[in-house]
Protein backbone atom coordinates (compact mmCIF):
# COMPACT_ATOMS: atom_id res chain seq x y z
CA UNK A 1 0.00 0.00 0.00
CA UNK A 2 1.40 3.49 -0.57
CA UNK A 3 2.74 5.44 2.43
CA UNK A 4 0.71 8.82 1.04
CA UNK A 5 -1.81 7.89 -1.68
CA UNK A 6 -3.48 10.28 -3.41
CA UNK A 7 -6.74 9.21 -2.57
CA UNK A 8 -6.10 8.79 1.55
CA UNK A 9 -9.53 7.73 3.06
CA UNK A 10 -10.46 5.19 0.06
CA UNK A 11 -6.67 3.27 0.39
CA UNK A 12 -7.73 3.76 4.44
CA UNK A 13 -11.11 1.91 3.49
CA UNK A 14 -10.07 -0.65 1.21
CA UNK A 15 -6.76 -1.57 3.59
CA UNK A 16 -8.98 -2.93 6.39
CA UNK A 17 -11.00 -4.29 4.40
CA UNK A 18 -8.48 -6.33 2.57
CA UNK A 19 -6.40 -7.14 6.23
CA UNK A 20 -10.01 -8.75 7.16
CA UNK A 21 -10.72 -10.73 3.72
CA UNK A 22 -7.36 -12.63 4.09
CA UNK A 23 -8.75 -15.84 5.33
CA UNK A 24 -12.08 -16.10 3.14
CA UNK A 25 -9.49 -15.91 0.54
CA UNK A 26 -7.01 -17.97 1.46
CA UNK A 27 -10.06 -20.77 2.20
CA UNK A 28 -11.83 -20.55 -1.24
CA UNK A 29 -9.89 -20.11 -4.25
CA UNK A 30 -13.30 -19.20 -6.25
CA UNK A 31 -12.75 -15.22 -5.08
CA UNK A 32 -8.94 -15.07 -6.66
CA UNK A 33 -9.83 -16.94 -9.95
CA UNK A 34 -12.89 -14.52 -9.94
CA UNK A 35 -11.06 -11.46 -9.87
CA UNK A 36 -13.61 -10.73 -7.33
CA UNK A 37 -11.41 -8.02 -5.39
CA UNK A 38 -10.02 -6.17 -8.41
CA UNK A 39 -13.75 -5.74 -9.39
CA UNK A 40 -14.99 -4.89 -6.27
CA UNK A 41 -12.24 -1.83 -5.84
CA UNK A 42 -13.37 -0.85 -8.86
CA UNK A 43 -16.96 1.66 -9.21
CA UNK A 44 -18.93 0.19 -11.47
CA UNK A 45 -19.28 4.28 -12.77
CA UNK A 46 -18.00 7.14 -11.32
CA UNK A 47 -19.95 9.99 -12.32
CA UNK A 48 -18.25 14.14 -11.95
CA UNK A 49 -19.76 17.02 -12.79
CA UNK A 50 -20.00 20.72 -12.02
CA UNK A 51 -22.58 22.55 -10.36
CA UNK A 52 -23.34 26.39 -11.57
CA UNK A 53 -25.26 28.17 -8.92
CA UNK A 54 -25.63 32.11 -8.29
CA UNK A 55 -26.02 33.26 -4.48
CA UNK A 56 -28.74 36.07 -3.62
CA UNK A 57 -26.20 38.79 -5.06
CA UNK A 58 -26.01 37.33 -8.31
CA UNK A 59 -22.46 35.96 -8.15
CA UNK A 60 -21.79 33.13 -9.63
CA UNK A 61 -20.27 29.57 -7.86
CA UNK A 62 -19.16 26.63 -9.49
CA UNK A 63 -18.72 23.20 -7.00
CA UNK A 64 -17.69 20.13 -7.93
CA UNK A 65 -20.66 17.23 -8.42
CA UNK A 66 -20.01 13.56 -7.29
CA UNK A 67 -22.07 10.40 -7.77
CA UNK A 68 -20.26 7.00 -7.25
CA UNK A 69 -21.85 3.93 -8.59
CA UNK A 70 -20.05 1.12 -6.55
CA UNK A 71 -21.82 -2.07 -7.28
CA UNK A 72 -24.80 -3.28 -7.87
CA UNK A 73 -24.56 -6.80 -7.20
CA UNK A 74 -27.25 -7.47 -4.90
CA UNK A 75 -29.83 -4.15 -5.90
CA UNK A 76 -30.64 -0.64 -6.81
CA UNK A 77 -27.35 1.18 -5.93
CA UNK A 78 -27.81 3.15 -2.87
CA UNK A 79 -26.63 5.61 -0.54
CA UNK A 80 -26.38 9.17 0.54
CA UNK A 81 -25.08 13.04 -0.89
CA UNK A 82 -23.20 14.60 1.21
CA UNK A 83 -22.94 18.60 0.82
CA UNK A 84 -19.53 19.53 3.25
CA UNK A 85 -16.68 21.58 1.66
CA UNK A 86 -14.10 18.71 1.93
CA UNK A 87 -16.01 16.76 -0.35
CA UNK A 88 -13.27 14.91 -2.93
CA UNK A 89 -13.38 12.05 -4.83
CA UNK A 90 -11.39 9.84 -1.87
CA UNK A 91 -14.21 10.84 0.46
CA UNK A 92 -16.77 9.91 -2.05
CA UNK A 93 -14.88 6.49 -3.00
CA UNK A 94 -14.28 5.58 0.38
CA UNK A 95 -17.90 6.10 1.77
CA UNK A 96 -19.25 4.39 -1.54
CA UNK A 97 -17.06 1.38 -0.93
CA UNK A 98 -17.86 0.83 3.09
CA UNK A 99 -21.68 1.42 1.50
CA UNK A 100 -21.37 -2.11 -0.51
CA UNK A 101 -20.68 -3.59 2.18
CA UNK A 102 -22.94 -2.19 4.75
CA UNK A 103 -25.98 -2.06 2.25
CA UNK A 104 -25.12 -5.85 2.10
CA UNK A 105 -24.85 -6.53 5.63
CA UNK A 106 -28.42 -5.24 5.92
CA UNK A 107 -29.50 -8.66 4.09
CA UNK A 108 -31.01 -6.50 1.81
CA UNK A 109 -31.59 -5.68 -1.85
CA UNK A 110 -29.39 -2.97 -2.25
CA UNK A 111 -26.28 -1.98 -4.16
CA UNK A 112 -23.95 0.53 -2.84
CA UNK A 113 -23.28 4.11 -4.46
CA UNK A 114 -22.38 7.66 -2.80
CA UNK A 115 -22.46 11.12 -3.61
CA UNK A 116 -22.49 14.54 -2.88
CA UNK A 117 -20.73 18.18 -3.56
CA UNK A 118 -17.92 20.54 -2.17
CA UNK A 119 -20.69 22.42 -1.29
CA UNK A 120 -20.97 24.32 1.90
CA UNK A 121 -24.87 24.95 3.02
CA UNK A 122 -23.53 26.83 6.50
CA UNK A 123 -24.90 30.68 6.54
CA UNK A 124 -26.37 29.91 3.02
CA UNK A 125 -30.27 31.27 2.50
CA UNK A 126 -33.14 28.81 1.80
CA UNK A 127 -33.36 30.23 -2.05
CA UNK A 128 -28.96 29.60 -2.50
CA UNK A 129 -29.36 26.07 -1.15
CA UNK A 130 -32.43 25.90 -3.39
CA UNK A 131 -30.84 26.95 -6.49
CA UNK A 132 -27.34 24.87 -5.66
CA UNK A 133 -29.93 21.46 -5.13
CA UNK A 134 -31.88 22.45 -8.35
CA UNK A 135 -28.67 22.73 -10.27
CA UNK A 136 -26.88 19.40 -8.86
CA UNK A 137 -29.95 17.62 -9.54
CA UNK A 138 -29.92 19.32 -13.47
CA UNK A 139 -27.37 16.76 -14.22
CA UNK A 140 -27.79 14.17 -11.93
CA UNK A 141 -31.65 13.12 -12.68
CA UNK A 142 -30.73 11.02 -15.94
CA UNK A 143 -28.41 8.72 -13.53
CA UNK A 144 -30.46 8.45 -11.29
CA UNK A 145 -34.29 6.12 -10.74
CA UNK A 146 -36.58 4.02 -8.31
CA UNK A 147 -34.87 0.84 -10.08
CA UNK A 148 -31.37 2.34 -10.58
CA UNK A 149 -29.96 4.19 -7.98
CA UNK A 150 -31.69 5.52 -4.82
CA UNK A 151 -29.75 8.64 -3.24
CA UNK A 152 -30.41 9.74 0.31
CA UNK A 153 -29.50 12.21 2.83
CA UNK A 154 -25.73 12.42 4.88
CA UNK A 155 -23.63 15.25 5.94
CA UNK A 156 -25.11 18.51 4.91
CA UNK A 157 -28.23 16.64 3.48
CA UNK A 158 -31.44 16.50 5.14
CA UNK A 159 -35.06 16.65 4.94
CA UNK A 160 -34.95 20.38 3.22
CA UNK A 161 -32.35 19.54 0.43
CA UNK A 162 -33.93 16.13 -0.20
CA UNK A 163 -36.87 18.14 -0.83
CA UNK A 164 -35.49 20.46 -3.36
CA UNK A 165 -33.58 17.76 -5.45
CA UNK A 166 -37.13 15.82 -5.02
CA UNK A 167 -39.04 18.87 -7.09
CA UNK A 168 -36.61 19.24 -9.30
CA UNK A 169 -35.94 15.83 -10.02
CA UNK A 170 -39.98 15.47 -10.76
CA UNK A 171 -39.62 18.10 -13.24
CA UNK A 172 -36.97 16.71 -15.39
CA UNK A 173 -37.94 13.25 -15.15
CA UNK A 174 -41.85 13.82 -15.13
CA UNK A 175 -42.10 11.21 -12.69
CA UNK A 176 -43.24 10.73 -8.99
CA UNK A 177 -41.79 8.02 -7.94
CA UNK A 178 -39.52 6.63 -5.09
CA UNK A 179 -36.38 7.93 -6.49
CA UNK A 180 -35.28 9.33 -2.89
CA UNK A 181 -35.23 8.24 0.48
CA UNK A 182 -35.16 10.95 3.62
CA UNK A 183 -38.46 11.95 2.12
CA UNK A 184 -41.02 14.45 3.98
CA UNK A 185 -43.77 12.56 5.61
CA UNK A 186 -45.78 14.20 3.59
CA UNK A 187 -45.04 12.91 0.24
CA UNK A 188 -43.37 9.21 0.53
CA UNK A 189 -41.35 9.07 3.40
CA UNK A 190 -41.64 6.41 6.08
CA UNK A 191 -41.90 7.02 9.56
CA UNK A 192 -38.41 6.44 12.17
CA UNK A 193 -36.18 7.06 8.59
CA UNK A 194 -35.46 10.59 10.25
CA UNK A 195 -34.38 8.67 13.53
CA UNK A 196 -33.01 5.18 12.36
CA UNK A 197 -29.45 5.17 12.28
CA UNK A 198 -28.88 6.74 15.95
CA UNK A 199 -31.73 4.64 17.10
CA UNK A 200 -30.15 1.75 15.27
CA UNK A 201 -26.37 2.81 16.98
CA UNK A 202 -27.55 2.14 20.11
CA UNK A 203 -29.66 -1.18 19.55
CA UNK A 204 -26.58 -2.58 18.56
CA UNK A 205 -24.56 -1.55 21.76
CA UNK A 206 -27.51 -3.09 23.01
CA UNK A 207 -26.82 -6.47 21.86
CA UNK A 208 -23.13 -5.86 21.96
CA UNK A 209 -23.68 -5.39 26.03
CA UNK A 210 -26.18 -7.99 26.11
CA UNK A 211 -23.31 -10.56 25.35
CA UNK A 212 -21.46 -9.10 27.89
CA UNK A 213 -23.93 -9.27 30.01
CA UNK A 214 -24.64 -5.64 30.51
CA UNK A 215 -27.15 -3.01 30.00
CA UNK A 216 -27.14 0.62 29.01
CA UNK A 217 -29.30 1.14 32.54
CA UNK A 218 -27.32 4.25 33.90
CA UNK A 219 -24.12 4.28 31.49
CA UNK A 220 -22.37 7.26 30.98
CA UNK A 221 -22.26 7.88 27.13
CA UNK A 222 -20.07 10.37 25.21
CA UNK A 223 -21.39 11.07 22.03
CA UNK A 224 -19.80 13.55 19.27
CA UNK A 225 -21.48 15.36 16.92
CA UNK A 226 -24.68 17.13 16.88
CA UNK A 227 -26.56 16.32 13.36
CA UNK A 228 -29.43 14.04 12.75
CA UNK A 229 -27.20 10.99 13.60
CA UNK A 230 -25.87 12.31 17.21
CA UNK A 231 -29.38 13.43 18.13
CA UNK A 232 -31.17 10.44 17.48
CA UNK A 233 -28.40 8.55 19.58
CA UNK A 234 -29.00 10.89 22.29
CA UNK A 235 -32.70 10.65 22.18
CA UNK A 236 -32.73 6.68 22.17
CA UNK A 237 -29.55 6.31 24.74
CA UNK A 238 -31.92 8.59 27.55
CA UNK A 239 -35.11 6.94 26.16
CA UNK A 240 -33.20 3.08 27.38
CA UNK A 241 -31.84 4.53 31.00
CA UNK A 242 -28.63 6.12 29.57
CA UNK A 243 -26.99 9.20 30.14
CA UNK A 244 -25.57 11.02 27.03
CA UNK A 245 -22.88 13.58 28.49
CA UNK A 246 -21.40 14.87 25.26
CA UNK A 247 -22.08 16.08 21.83
CA UNK A 248 -19.93 18.46 19.66
CA UNK A 249 -19.90 20.10 15.98
CA UNK A 250 -16.76 21.47 13.82
CA UNK A 251 -15.98 24.65 15.66
CA UNK A 252 -16.04 22.57 19.88
CA UNK A 253 -17.69 20.16 22.76
CA UNK A 254 -20.12 20.42 25.01
CA UNK A 255 -19.64 18.30 28.16
CA UNK A 256 -23.36 18.08 30.44
CA UNK A 257 -22.07 16.08 33.20
CA UNK A 258 -25.75 15.93 34.33
CA UNK A 259 -27.11 14.61 30.60
CA UNK A 260 -27.12 16.32 27.47
CA UNK A 261 -30.16 18.66 27.46
CA UNK A 262 -32.23 16.70 23.99
CA UNK A 263 -34.91 19.75 23.90
CA UNK A 264 -32.25 22.10 23.71
CA UNK A 265 -30.37 20.64 21.23
CA UNK A 266 -33.04 19.91 19.27
CA UNK A 267 -33.79 23.79 19.05
CA UNK A 268 -30.66 24.76 18.91
CA UNK A 269 -29.45 22.26 15.08
CA UNK A 270 -32.79 21.33 14.18
CA UNK A 271 -34.79 24.57 14.52
CA UNK A 272 -32.74 27.23 14.73
CA UNK A 273 -29.42 26.20 12.85
CA UNK A 274 -27.31 27.50 15.30
CA UNK A 275 -23.69 27.08 16.73
CA UNK A 276 -22.95 23.90 19.42
CA UNK A 277 -21.55 27.35 21.64
CA UNK A 278 -24.65 28.54 22.64
CA UNK A 279 -25.72 25.17 24.36
CA UNK A 280 -23.42 27.16 27.34
CA UNK A 281 -26.28 30.33 27.40
CA UNK A 282 -29.18 27.86 28.08
CA UNK A 283 -27.25 25.63 30.40
CA UNK A 284 -24.45 27.38 32.60
CA UNK A 285 -23.19 24.36 34.70
CA UNK A 286 -22.39 22.57 31.13
CA UNK A 287 -18.46 22.55 30.01
CA UNK A 288 -17.80 24.50 26.22
CA UNK A 289 -14.17 23.20 24.61
CA UNK A 290 -13.70 25.33 21.31
CA UNK A 291 -11.20 23.34 18.67
CA UNK A 292 -8.63 25.90 19.09
CA UNK A 293 -8.29 24.07 23.02
CA UNK A 294 -8.30 20.75 21.53
CA UNK A 295 -5.33 18.13 22.86
CA UNK A 296 -2.74 17.69 20.18
CA UNK A 297 -3.45 14.72 19.45
CA UNK A 298 -6.78 14.54 19.37
CA UNK A 299 -10.39 14.92 19.84
CA UNK A 300 -11.74 16.75 23.58
CA UNK A 301 -14.80 14.59 23.39
CA UNK A 302 -13.03 11.23 24.32
CA UNK A 303 -10.90 12.95 26.83
CA UNK A 304 -13.80 12.46 29.72
CA UNK A 305 -14.49 9.51 31.70
CA UNK A 306 -17.30 7.29 30.59
CA UNK A 307 -18.82 3.61 30.47
CA UNK A 308 -19.79 3.70 26.41
CA UNK A 309 -18.80 6.09 23.26
CA UNK A 310 -20.77 6.58 19.96
CA UNK A 311 -18.62 8.74 17.64
CA UNK A 312 -21.39 10.17 15.17
CA UNK A 313 -19.71 12.93 13.33
CA UNK A 314 -17.19 12.71 10.72
CA UNK A 315 -14.18 10.14 9.27
CA UNK A 316 -11.32 10.18 11.19
CA UNK A 317 -12.58 12.32 14.30
CA UNK A 318 -11.36 9.51 16.63
CA UNK A 319 -7.50 8.81 17.52
CA UNK A 320 -5.16 6.27 18.67
CA UNK A 321 -4.14 8.71 21.67
CA UNK A 322 -8.28 9.44 22.31
CA UNK A 323 -8.55 5.08 21.99
CA UNK A 324 -5.89 5.29 24.42
CA UNK A 325 -7.67 7.58 26.76
CA UNK A 326 -11.16 5.65 26.89
CA UNK A 327 -9.41 2.57 27.23
CA UNK A 328 -7.43 4.01 30.31
CA UNK A 329 -10.72 5.32 31.24
CA UNK A 330 -12.88 2.51 31.71
CA UNK A 331 -15.05 2.15 28.19
CA UNK A 332 -16.22 -0.93 27.33
CA UNK A 333 -18.01 -0.15 24.35
CA UNK A 334 -17.71 1.97 21.01
CA UNK A 335 -20.53 2.02 18.45
CA UNK A 336 -20.17 3.89 15.40
CA UNK A 337 -22.84 6.02 13.87
CA UNK A 338 -20.55 7.49 11.71
CA UNK A 339 -18.66 6.59 8.65
CA UNK A 340 -15.13 5.33 9.24
CA UNK A 341 -14.81 7.97 12.36
CA UNK A 342 -12.11 6.16 14.28
CA UNK A 343 -8.05 5.68 12.54
CA UNK A 344 -6.91 2.35 12.13
CA UNK A 345 -4.48 2.91 14.53
CA UNK A 346 -7.39 3.60 16.78
CA UNK A 347 -9.45 0.54 16.05
CA UNK A 348 -6.63 -1.04 17.10
CA UNK A 349 -6.33 0.30 20.69
CA UNK A 350 -10.16 -1.02 21.22
CA UNK A 351 -9.38 -4.61 19.26
CA UNK A 352 -6.41 -5.46 21.83
CA UNK A 353 -7.88 -4.02 24.69
CA UNK A 354 -10.87 -6.49 23.45
CA UNK A 355 -13.97 -4.06 24.60
CA UNK A 356 -16.46 -3.88 22.52
CA UNK A 357 -16.30 -2.54 19.15
CA UNK A 358 -19.03 -1.97 16.67
CA UNK A 359 -17.92 -0.51 13.54
CA UNK A 360 -20.09 2.20 11.38
CA UNK A 361 -20.11 -0.13 8.45
CA UNK A 362 -22.25 -2.78 10.88
CA UNK A 363 -23.54 -0.05 14.09
CA UNK A 364 -24.96 2.69 11.64
CA UNK A 365 -26.48 0.48 8.87
CA UNK A 366 -29.86 1.10 10.83
CA UNK A 367 -30.18 4.51 8.60
CA UNK A 368 -29.55 2.24 4.69
CA UNK A 369 -32.31 -0.11 6.06
CA UNK A 370 -34.85 1.98 7.37
CA UNK A 371 -34.36 3.93 3.74
CA UNK A 372 -35.38 0.25 2.18
CA UNK A 373 -38.52 -0.03 3.88
CA UNK A 374 -39.14 3.42 2.57
CA UNK A 375 -38.42 2.13 -1.01
CA UNK A 376 -40.60 -1.18 -0.06
CA UNK A 377 -43.27 0.82 1.29
CA UNK A 378 -43.07 3.40 -1.97
CA UNK A 379 -43.73 0.22 -4.05
CA UNK A 380 -45.98 -1.12 -2.30
CA UNK A 381 -47.57 2.53 -1.80
CA UNK A 382 -48.77 1.78 1.92
CA UNK A 383 -47.32 3.37 4.79
CA UNK A 384 -46.29 1.57 8.04
CA UNK A 385 -46.34 2.45 11.91
CA UNK A 386 -43.73 3.79 13.34
CA UNK A 387 -43.73 0.83 15.81
CA UNK A 388 -44.11 -1.48 12.62
CA UNK A 389 -40.91 0.61 11.17
CA UNK A 390 -39.25 0.46 14.32
CA UNK A 391 -39.51 -3.01 15.06
CA UNK A 392 -37.92 -4.10 12.09
CA UNK A 393 -35.39 -1.64 12.69
CA UNK A 394 -34.32 -3.75 15.74
CA UNK A 395 -34.33 -7.20 13.90
CA UNK A 396 -32.61 -5.77 11.26
CA UNK A 397 -29.71 -4.66 13.63
CA UNK A 398 -29.85 -7.67 15.89
CA UNK A 399 -29.48 -9.63 12.31
CA UNK A 400 -26.84 -7.68 11.40
CA UNK A 401 -24.55 -7.94 15.23
CA UNK A 402 -25.36 -11.99 15.08
CA UNK A 403 -23.88 -11.90 10.96
CA UNK A 404 -20.82 -10.17 12.27
CA UNK A 405 -19.91 -11.97 15.72
CA UNK A 406 -21.17 -15.57 14.30
CA UNK A 407 -19.16 -14.72 11.23
CA UNK A 408 -16.18 -13.69 13.20
CA UNK A 409 -16.20 -16.81 15.58
CA UNK A 410 -16.27 -18.81 12.43
CA UNK A 411 -12.65 -17.98 11.47
CA UNK A 412 -11.57 -18.11 15.15
CA UNK A 413 -11.39 -14.29 15.77
CA UNK A 414 -13.76 -14.30 18.51
CA UNK A 415 -15.25 -10.79 19.27
CA UNK A 416 -13.76 -9.16 16.17
CA UNK A 417 -16.84 -7.61 14.73
CA UNK A 418 -14.55 -5.52 12.40
CA UNK A 419 -13.64 -9.02 10.63
CA UNK A 420 -16.83 -10.38 11.08
CA UNK A 421 -18.58 -7.39 9.07
CA UNK A 422 -16.27 -7.64 6.60
CA UNK A 423 -16.24 -10.90 5.57
CA UNK A 424 -20.53 -11.44 5.95
CA UNK A 425 -20.63 -8.61 3.83
CA UNK A 426 -18.34 -9.50 1.42
CA UNK A 427 -19.34 -13.30 1.04
CA UNK A 428 -22.78 -11.70 0.35
CA UNK A 429 -21.46 -9.46 -2.95
CA UNK A 430 -18.78 -11.52 -4.10
CA UNK A 431 -21.10 -14.95 -4.42
CA UNK A 432 -23.66 -12.43 -5.90
CA UNK A 433 -21.27 -11.52 -8.64
CA UNK A 434 -19.87 -15.04 -9.51
CA UNK A 435 -23.37 -15.63 -10.40
CA UNK A 436 -24.41 -12.69 -12.51
CA UNK A 437 -20.84 -13.17 -14.61
CA UNK A 438 -18.14 -11.04 -15.55
CA UNK A 439 -20.07 -7.79 -15.64
P1 LIG B 1 -25.20 16.08 9.86
O1 LIG B 1 -24.82 17.01 8.78
O2 LIG B 1 -26.62 16.07 10.33
O3 LIG B 1 -24.27 16.28 11.14
C1 LIG B 1 -22.89 16.13 11.05
C2 LIG B 1 -22.27 16.50 12.40
O4 LIG B 1 -20.88 16.23 12.36
C3 LIG B 1 -22.41 17.97 12.71
O5 LIG B 1 -22.45 18.15 14.10
C4 LIG B 1 -21.11 18.54 12.14
O6 LIG B 1 -20.72 19.78 12.72
C5 LIG B 1 -20.13 17.47 12.46
N1 LIG B 1 -19.05 17.45 11.45
C6 LIG B 1 -19.17 17.26 10.12
N2 LIG B 1 -17.98 17.35 9.50
C7 LIG B 1 -17.10 17.60 10.48
C8 LIG B 1 -15.70 17.80 10.49
N3 LIG B 1 -14.96 17.73 9.36
N4 LIG B 1 -15.10 18.02 11.69
C9 LIG B 1 -15.85 18.06 12.84
N5 LIG B 1 -17.17 17.90 12.89
C10 LIG B 1 -17.79 17.67 11.73
O7 LIG B 1 -24.78 14.61 9.34
P2 LIG B 1 -25.26 13.19 9.86
O8 LIG B 1 -25.56 13.24 11.30
O9 LIG B 1 -26.28 12.70 8.91
O10 LIG B 1 -23.94 12.30 9.59
C11 LIG B 1 -22.95 12.09 10.60
C12 LIG B 1 -22.11 10.87 10.24
O11 LIG B 1 -22.97 9.72 10.17
C13 LIG B 1 -21.40 10.92 8.88
O12 LIG B 1 -20.19 10.18 8.98
C14 LIG B 1 -22.36 10.16 7.97
O13 LIG B 1 -21.70 9.64 6.83
C15 LIG B 1 -22.81 9.06 8.91
N6 LIG B 1 -24.05 8.41 8.55
C16 LIG B 1 -25.22 9.10 8.42
C17 LIG B 1 -26.38 8.46 8.11
C18 LIG B 1 -27.70 9.15 8.08
O14 LIG B 1 -28.72 8.46 7.99
N7 LIG B 1 -27.75 10.48 8.18
C19 LIG B 1 -26.39 7.00 7.81
C20 LIG B 1 -25.13 6.34 8.07
C21 LIG B 1 -24.01 7.04 8.39
P3 LIG B 1 -20.96 21.15 11.91
O15 LIG B 1 -22.45 21.34 11.93
O16 LIG B 1 -20.22 22.18 12.67
O17 LIG B 1 -20.41 20.91 10.53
Amino acid sequence: MLSSPAQAEFYQAVEEVLESLTMVLEQDDKYRRHAIIERMIEPERQIMFRVPWADDNGVIHVNKGYRIEFNSALGPFKGGLRFHPSVNASIIKFLGFEQVFKNALTGLPIGGAKGGANFDPKGRSDAEIMRFCQSFMNELYRHIGPNTDVPAGDIGVGAREIGYMFGQYKRLANSFDGVFTGKSLLWGGSLVRKEATGYGCVYFAKYMLQDRQQTLQDKQCLVSGSGNVAIYTIEKLQQLGAIAVSCSDSAGTIYHKSGIVLATLKQLKEVQHARLSEYISHHPDAEYTPVADYPDDGHAVWRYPADLAFPCATQNELTAADATVLVQNGCIAVSEGANMPSTQAAVEVFLEAKIAYGPGKAANAGGVATSQLEMAQNASMRSWSFAEVDEQLKIIMRNIYSSARDTASEFGAEGNLVLGANIAGFRRVADAMIEQGLV
